[in-house]
């Protein structure tokens, strides 16, 4: 067992280095020798099984034994169509199934975790796949462990073993060697870490011992299927759609079976035409149709630096109408400079700091030493708001690795956002100091004393109401705000819990953090378009405002909030306040769910953005968590439904407007399905009811099926985004997919493609009388070219064709020009001809039946004016 091992041992076995890790062409060796870290998930399906699940329906086993039944019946034409109608129906359904698979395999590949580890005696970030034994992992508060690791080095290290352990408090991590005990449960291995549990606090650093399957993870990864089907509300909805109209079309069916019974037809074909009819009119490829959609604009959404993690995501985004958002690094650029200092009473530029004054330069030294980040001239790695400090070091000429090797750390309390401190324990010749940075005001209230002249004075009320006063001038310029304290103590052994207390006060540092550029123009676009922007960070009440005002978030200080004052409300006074409220400042975690909360009974739907360990649970209330890609730690990118990879505001303000085209993309192609099989159903129906001869024969439905539902419908799936989709309001998500004048056209246009169908039908048998098979040709040719022409209309429920642009879509350009070939050679090639049993039109019939299709185009171009001047009214 590793955890009995000494580290040196395992170092030996595994024939690594604890100071540089491993070279870089052995990490490459044993990667190709063992294979990547990863837990093998389900078996693939082969593609025979796929192609069964395709065909597995009750309607396609009945198609198949009205093929058997043709064939016996020696209509043998009709059971070769049948079967070629099952076999590419099913070869589409196929192609459509696995791309959409393939494109939500590619999106979990992205969303894999990160690894830090040491190679070369560097320190790399790397996909968790690459770990390979012997790796030295790097470990901090945030991260997912990513193999089993046995560790060497701990700093408060604690974690999260939940999902292996069931332990859902954090374990604290130590480094020691542990004596031998065969029976010691995998939550008392205190010196390893496992493969998927969470670094909850502190830092460390471990040597990769098994990897991928041999992890204790790997021996239990049976439950690794769990990221099964992920329906989205959409999806669910149709689900239940599909399931309701089968159910109609077969009353339908049955229906028209009975009038013909009673009508004495031939019962044989009727059976056939209803079967076809069923077939035709359930749209059975919706839901894979709408998983491509989905897919692909996930794609597109990812060339924008938007991953969704969670396909629901996609449509919420449509509806959001607040945006919560952080400020340090999503609205401003997380490149932070210190231009203000104060300290011995100065509050000035930063220029004018003097090193050889004892104040100045502990000022200076403590904001070095408190620090995590690393900069070395050209390479910076580390929180910004820390490479500042370490910057400005520099610009003394004090260098942190010279200062760490003179005041080497003896312990440490990392920074959080609910203590907004951090806090190191530094040698300084025999004795030591307590070195804390943060937020002002929280400092302040831990510290006793002043350094000041050189002398070490009680903190008087006055001097604390001066040292507000500096950070009041520097924070209302956007100056991100800064404190420094120190005590000195005899010996390292200082318990953690007095380390922040009965401090001496050294002095200030303001960093400018400017705003990202863009983010102005994207939240005057969200304002435009009814979304609500609201800023929620950590810092100052006059930083967020000053920062707030420029980017035109707020107006007025009355729509500023510190997050204890608005955790302090009643329920009810928040529910009535929040409205005004745009921004939120000292905001911890934790009153960040409240904030969601309050929104959210408000009816809104609410985006959230996060980064730290503290953010998973404000991240999963919101309707839209965002967590940061750059920034965030592995725990709130997990907990998010979308991560940006850029960190920026103006992604997920772009992720919005991809979610409503992608809604009304997908809305688009549903509604034109389900119109043209309206429009089926209302030609045979009626024909029959009329006591008409056969509308169409049961292979045309089958036929017309098959090259309206895939192509046109897919391409209407992707058709260009809208430029004016932001000038639309959020779509209301209570609403239903056809409210309004969606559910109008719907209905509509089927009856429309209906009537023209039979009214091609009944002009050709009045024209041709003595040919049933003339006339069945023109509906039939009606029923399909109406439907491509129809689809141009679809596009845009208010704009015009020509607004959008006729051929904007090429697909659906070249979607409409194949059917249309399509058509033709069915009817013109002989074989195919008499396999279809139709006429070749004349070029009066084809100009008469492209006049009649036309129809469903015009009709909604003039129905949209229409509708567009009854709305304004
Ligand atoms: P946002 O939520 O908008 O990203 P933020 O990044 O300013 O806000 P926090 O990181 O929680 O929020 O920081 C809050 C405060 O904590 C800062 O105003 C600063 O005073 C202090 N602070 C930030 N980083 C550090 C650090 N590394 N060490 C000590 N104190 C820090």
């Amino acid at each position: 067992m590793w955890f009995e091992k000494g580290v040196d041992e395992i170092i030996k076995e595994l024939n690594t280095d604890k100071v540089n890790g491993l070279t870089s062409e052995e990490a490459v060796t044993r990667r190709n020798k063992y294979g990547p870290n990863r837990l093998t998930g389900k078996k693939k399906k082969s593609i025979l099984r796929l192609l069964f699940e395709q065909i597995n329906d009750v309607l396609i086993y009945i198609l198949l034994g009205a093929a058997v039944i043709s064939a016996l019946l020696n209509e043998i034409s009709d059971a070769a169509i049948i079967i070629i109608v099952v076999i590419l129906n099913a070869v589409i359904g196929l192609v459509q199934e696995s791309k959409a698979e393939k494109a939500l395999e590619s999106l979990k590949k992205l969303s894999f975790p990160k690894a830090l580890v040491k190679r070369d005696g560097k320190i790399l970030e790397i996909s968790s796949e690459d770990v390979v034994a012997g790796d030295v992992v790097i470990l901090e508060a945030g991260k997912y462990v990513p193999c089993d690791l046995r560790l060497i080095e701990t700093a408060n290290l604690k974690i999260e073993e939940s999902a292996l352990t069931g332990e859902s408090v954090p374990s604290q991590k130590y480094a020691e060697d542990i004596s031998q005990n065969e029976n010691t449960a995998l939550g008392d291995q205190k010196n390893m870490a496992f493969m998927s549990t969470m670094v909850t606090y502190g830092r460390g650093a471990g040597i990769a011992v098994a990897i991928g399957m041999d992890t204790e993870m790997g021996k239990i990864a049976k439950m690794l299927d769990e990221n099964g089907k992920n329906l989205t509300p959409l999806q669910v909805k149709l689900a239940q759609l599909g399931k309701m109209l089968g159910f109609v079309v077969l009353v339908i069916c049955i229906l028209m079976f009975g009038v013909a019974l009673i009508q004495h037809r031939d019962l044989f074909e009727m059976f056939l035409t209803a079967i076809s009819l069923a077939v035709a009119a359930i749209p059975e490829g919706l839901p894979a149709m709408v998983t491509i959609v989905l897919a692909v604009g996930v794609q597109r959404m990812i060339k924008r630096n938007a991953i969704i993690r969670k396909l629901p995501a996609i449509e919420t985004l449509g509806s959001v109408n607040i945006i919560c958002s952080d400020k340090t690094g999503t609205l401003t650029q997380n490149k932070m400079t210190v231009t203000k200092f104060y300290a011995d009473g100065i509050l000035d530029d930063v220029s004018r700091l003097d090193i050889k004054n004892d104040v100045h330069s502990s000022l200076v030294r403590d904001m070095v030493l408190c620090s995590d980040a690393t900069y070395s001239g050209d390479s910076k790695t580390g929180d910004p708001t820390e490479i500042a400090l370490i910057e400005l070091g520099v610009k003394f000429n004090m260098y942190k690795d010279d200062e760490n090797k003179l005041h080497s750390r003896k312990n440490e309390i990392p920074f959080d956002s609910d203590r907004k401190l951090m806090t190191t324990l530094n040698k300084f010749g025999d004795k030591f100091n307590v070195i804390t940075k943060g937020a002002v005001d929280n400092l302040i209230k831990i510290c006793t004393h002043i350094y000041m002249n050189g002398s070490v004075i009680p903190f008087s009320d006055d001097l604390k109401s001066k040292v507000m006063e500096a950070s009041d001038v520097m924070s209302k310029e956007a100056l991100r705000v800064l404190a420094a304290a120190f005590k000195v103590v005899d010996s390292a052994k200082i318990e953690i819990d007095s380390m922040e207390k009965d401090l001496t006060f050294v002095g200030l540092v303001g960093m400018i953090d400017p705003p990202r550029e863009n983010v102005e123009n994207s939240i005057e676009e969200c304002r435009k378009s009814g979304i609500r922007t609201v800023m929620i960070t950590g810092d100052h009440k006059n930083t967020a405002f000053a920062i707030a005002k420029k980017l035109g978030i707020a107006e007025d200080l009355s729509q500023v909030i510190l997050g204890h004052e608005f955790d302090r409300l009643s329920d009810r006074e928040a529910e009535d306040k929040i409205d005004n409220l745009r921004v939120f400042a000292r905001v911890s975690p934790e009153h960040k769910v409240n904030i969601v909360k309050t929104l959210k009974k408000k009816g809104n739907i609410v985006s959230m953005t996060g980064d730290g360990v503290n953010d998973a649970p404000s991240l999963k209330a919101a309707d839209i968590g965002v967590a940061m890609g750059i920034t965030g730690t592995d725990v709130a990118k997990d907990a998010s439904d979308m991560i940006l990879t850029d960190d920026n505001f103006s992604t997920i303000v772009e992720a919005v407007k991809e979610g409503r085209n992608i809604y009304n993309n997908i809305r688009k192609s549903i509604v034109f399905l389900l119109s043209c099989n309206i429009g089926e159903i209302v030609a045979l129906f009626i024909g029959i009811v009329l006591g008409w001869p056969s509308v169409l024969r049961p292979i045309h439905l089958l036929w017309v099926n098959l090259i309206t539902d895939s192509l046109p419908a897919l391409a209407l799936g992707v058709d260009p985004d809208d430029p004016d989709i932001m000038k639309e309001k959020p779509r209301d998500a209570k609403k239903g997919l056809f409210s309004g004048r969606i559910g109008v056209f719907l209905i509509g246009n089927g009856i429309l493609i209906g009537i023209i169908t039979l009214s091609a039908f009944y002009i050709g048998n009045l024209v041709y009388s003595n040919s049933l098979m003339h006339a069945q040709t023109m509906a039939f040719v009606v029923l399909s070219v109406s439907q491509l022409f129809y689809t141009l209309s679809m596009r845009h429920s208010e704009k015009s064709i020509f607004e959008i642009g006729v051929f904007t879509n090429k697909y659906l350009i070249g979607a409409i020009i194949l059917g249309i070939i399509l058509q033709n050679i069915v009817i013109t090639v002989p074989f195919l001809a008499s396999v279809f049993k139709v006429f070749r039109l004349t070029i009066q019939d084809w100009l008469f039946v492209l006049l009649l299709s036309i129809i469903p185009l015009i009709v909604n171009e003039i129905g949209k004016v229409i509708y567009n001047k009854l709305e304004k009214k």
